[in-house]
């Protein structure tokens, strides 16, 4: 895997203010595969200028070239497709299949859908005697997690780009290479100076330094509460627009007249999609106590056919972690799910036959009360709760009953039941009755998951403003 050793900003491959770089560390070997640059404060300082400066060049072009930019780049990464997939294989431990579908073809295709959106979005309207105009916000930091590393990037750089922004991109520490990329394919397709600009490095460095800096007028954040956290108020010290896209602890509500057979594993294959490394996964399935111990048969006859493994074998369904600190992380939930009386009934500790990589064994507890650790706090591994309820009305209080709200899935006898309750779960997205992921949808958390949304025609509101003349 090629290593990168500059910055990308100002229409140019740019050499760090700094020295030190960052290793990128293969999930399922533990060897390094490649470097970046740990960039500097003052690497942020120059980038943000390139992007003020872009903002005044390319932000202000006209519509159709701003939907031509991202038909041309997904076309660039369309080439570059098989390394992405490789890269993101090495860092974050994805299954091949899932590794090219879901983390860079579904992303690919999003950022072409944003030549659309952009093409058919409204962005004039008379009202009164006011004619309301949507500018672009100006300058967006974008501060990306690890977890889905191209999928999070377009997330905030097509919009962004559609909208007529700028952007100053940081991407995740563990899994920076999409970003890279990203640039790669930009100047390739001779996006114009300052348009898109990556800086890589820590998030305490980088991260911040994007986030105070004067000419950074918006900050786009996908990642955990804590950083969202601080995040939030950096930016809000600079009266600063913020988007937040944060953890979840999403429930699966099953219903008495659900179709177990098809319910349960369809909950068990969410949970674990990307070794449960996915902010939107049902880590917490709610079942009928009367149906509780055949939806745990049900569970762990799924979990069984999902094989872990190396991520480069095509028979993988579940790769390790992305590190040894997110590993050993997992594997303390799975204790204190222990010592906190929750049943372990499949897997529950490291796997025997894989010495390398990052691996935890795919794990279900049985009987798990909501208040227990394991269900209130993200895990963010392999790791599902199986939670009796014993009313309909307690279903909806316990999937509630928790700090966060992104996702959330409902199964019933009807669609019209799986509706009411669906409506009922204080949550950014519900699929119901097996539902599918919509890209048009708009994505996002209530509660502490989140501020905004992204995905689909209406993430450009997010990075528009308003202005109103009056003729
Ligand atoms: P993280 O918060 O540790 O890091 C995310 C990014 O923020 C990284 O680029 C990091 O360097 C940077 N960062 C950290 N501290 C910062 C600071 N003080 N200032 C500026 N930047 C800072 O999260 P992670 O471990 O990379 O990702 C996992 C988390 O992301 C989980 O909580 C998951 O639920 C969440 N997530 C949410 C969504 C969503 O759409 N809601 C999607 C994916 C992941």
């Amino acid at each position: 895997m090629n290593s990168y050793d500059k910055h990308y900003y100002d229409g140019a491959w740019q050499s760090s203010t700094g020295s030190e770089t960052l290793a990128i560390i293969s999930s399922a070997t533990e060897a390094e595969v490649a470097r970046v640059p740990r960039g500097t404060a003052q690497d942020v300082v120059a980038a943000a200028r390139a992007a003020r400066r872009g903002d005044g060049r390319g932000g202000r072009v006209g519509v159709e070239d701003r939907a031509q930019w991202h038909e041309k780049l997904a076309a660039a990464l369309k080439q570059r497709a098989p390394q992405i997939a490789e890269a993101i294989s090495h860092e974050v431990g994805t299954a091949p299949g899932f590794a090219t579908k879901v983390q860079v073809e579904f992303p690919i295709s999003m950022i072409a859908m944003n030549a659309t959106f952009i093409r058919e979005a409204k962005l004039q309207e008379e009202l009164g005697n006011s004619i309301i105009f949507k500018d672009p916000v100006g300058v967006v930091g974008c501060i990306t997690p690890w977890n889905y590393p191209l999928h999070q990037i377009v997330c905030k750089i097509a919009p962004a780009l559609a909208a007529g922004c700028t952007v100053v991109l940081k991407p995740a520490e563990l899994a920076p290479m999409s970003a890279f990329f990203i640039a790669e394919a930009a100047q390739e397709i001779g996006l114009p100076k300052g348009v898109f600009n990556v800086v890589s490095g820590s998030g305490k460095v980088v991260g911040e330094a994007i986030v105070a800096h004067p000419d950074v007028d918006m900050v786009s954040f996908t990642g955990s509460l804590q950083a969202g956290r601080r995040i939030a108020s950096v930016a809000g010290d600079g009266i600063k627009k913020v988007g937040l896209e944060l953890g979840g602890k999403s429930a699966f509500v099953v219903l008495d007249d659900a179709p177990f057979e098809k319910a349960i594993p369809a909950g068990v294959n969410h949970c674990m999609q990307n070794s449960g490394q996915t902010c939107s996964a049902w880590t917490r399935m709610l079942v009928p106590r009367a149906r509780h111990d055949e939806a745990v048969e049900l569970a762990k006859a799924q979990l069984a056919k999902l094989t872990l493994g190396d991520p480069f074998e095509k028979t993988t369904r579940l790769g390790p972690l992305v590190s040894a600190a997110q590993r050993d992380s997992v594997l303390g939930y799975i204790e204190k799910g222990k010592q906190e009386g929750a049943t372990v009934v499949a897997g529950g500790g490291k796997p025997a036959n894989l010495s390398n990589g990052f691996y935890v064994e795919p794990t279900i507890f049985a009987n798990v009360s909501n208040k227990m650790t394991v269900a209130q706090e993200e895990i963010f591994g392999p790791v599902l709760s199986i939670i009796p309820y014993d009313s309909e009305d307690d279903a909806v209080a316990i999937a509630n009953d928790s700090p966060y709200g992104l996702s959330g899935g409902v199964w019933a006898g009807s669609e019209e039941r799986a509706l009411g309750v669906a409506r009922q779960l204080r949550t950014g997205q519900v699929d119901i009755n097996g539902g599918r992921f919509n890209a048009l949808a708009p994505f996002g958390g209530y509660k502490k998951s989140g501020i905004g949304r992204e995905i689909g025609p209406l993430a450009l509101e997010g990075f528009f403003q308003l202005k109103s003349i009056q003729p």
